[in-house]
């Protein structure tokens, strides 16, 4: 019996960590699951979007499920996936994009890992309003945070047979802060067979559309990350279908890439595919191999024989998808 903390999120979160467990619990698994409720509801009730239960509950359990949840735009409370991030010290970000079976994309064979900085740069929150027209945000960079997770790209590179590791960077305009996350790359580099590749982030983002299959194992900080993940959401087939997992030295959290959508929420449109693909990793992690295996098997011959929702150019449901894959278990 494994303890696993659930944070089922809004929007579509509860939708799809219903999916999720169902799946799961299909294919035998015995977890107790933790349920944590965290976001924009909690707060009418306890205060904050974050409580410190649930913090306390994935440093107990040691490892989160977790689904979106809505962080304002522009006003209210700071990010509750930035903040959770920040309080395991979850420094890693781990976004692995591959084809999948019968999902149309532009580019077969793509086979990207992107490995991003976690925990510092614009995302430390670090913002003030000098006056009524200005505000300034600090891009903090640190050669701690920047070595470590130049550490966990090529280590992760050597576990996983990768061939090389590109640290992207706009450190010839950023030259302090991008410059000191490139120097760490390439001094960590120095300790390993695999080569460090370097590349601005403008020209990756036009190699990626142009030719995603020139890249392996990509190394960026947190905001370039964030958004070469979604860029590379897009090559494998959109958002619904993007994992993600969280990984710091105790503690770590699976999730999808993507946000809440509220604007499909309640519909049961949501695809579960890419919280399903950060469960299944989340087996792998707690050594539930084979468990992981039969659901991954199970996800790919649904979509084979085109049962898919919408977002990827099916007609199914959330819940009749996720009996599809229940049914080929
Ligand atoms: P955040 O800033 O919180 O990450 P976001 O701005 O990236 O959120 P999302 O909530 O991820 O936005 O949604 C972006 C678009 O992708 C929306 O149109 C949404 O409906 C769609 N989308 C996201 N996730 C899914 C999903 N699991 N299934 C179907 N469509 C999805």
């Amino acid at each position: 019996m494994h303890n696993i903390t659930l944070i089922k999120g809004d929007g579509i979160g509860p939708e799809i960590s219903d999916a999720v467990l169902k799946i799961i619990d299909a294919a035998g698994v015995n977890i107790n699951w933790d349920i944590q409720t965290a976001g924009a509801d909690v707060i009418e009730i306890e205060g904050v979007p974050l409580p410190q239960r649930v913090i306390d509950s994935v440093k107990k359990n040691k490892v989160a499920l977790k689904s979106p949840v809505t962080t304002p735009i522009g006003k209210g409370f700071r990010s509750v996936n930035v903040q959770l991030r920040k309080e395991l010290d979850l420094y890693s970000n781990l976004r692995p994009c591959y084809n999948l079976p019968n999902v149309k994309t532009r580019y077969d064979g793509v086979d990207i890992v992107v490995v991003r900085e976690n925990t510092e740069d614009l995302y430390a929150g670090i913002e003030r309003q000098v006056d009524d027209d200005t505000a300034e945000s600090i891009k903090r960079i640190t050669r701690f945070a920047s070595e470590r997770i130049a550490k966990f790209a090529f280590d992760y590179a050597v576990n996983n047979g990768r061939k090389f590791v590109t640290v992207v960077t706009k450190a010839n305009i950023c030259k302090l802060s991008d410059g000191l996350f490139l120097d760490s790359a390439r001094k960590v580099a120095q300790n390993y067979d695999i080569p460090l590749k370097e590349i601005l982030v403008d020209n990756c983002c036009m190699q990626l559309v142009q030719n995603p299959n020139q890249f392996d194992v990509l190394l960026l900080p947190n905001l370039y990350g964030d958004i070469v993940s979604d860029l590379c959401a897009g090559l494998i087939g959109g958002l619904g279908v993007a994992q993600g997992a969280n990984i710091g030295k105790d503690y770590a959290v699976f999730e999808p890439v993507h946000g809440s959508a509220p604007d499909i929420a309640g519909q049961n449109k949501a695809n579960p595919t890419a919280m399903l693909m950060s469960a299944i990793e989340m087996l792998n992690y707690i050594e539930e191999k084979d468990a992981g295996y039969r659901i991954k098997s199970a996800l790919f011959k649904t979509l084979e024989n085109d049962i898919k929702t919408a977002d990827i150019g099916g007609t199914t449901s959330c819940t009749d998808f996720t009996d599809s894959i229940i049914s080929r278990l």
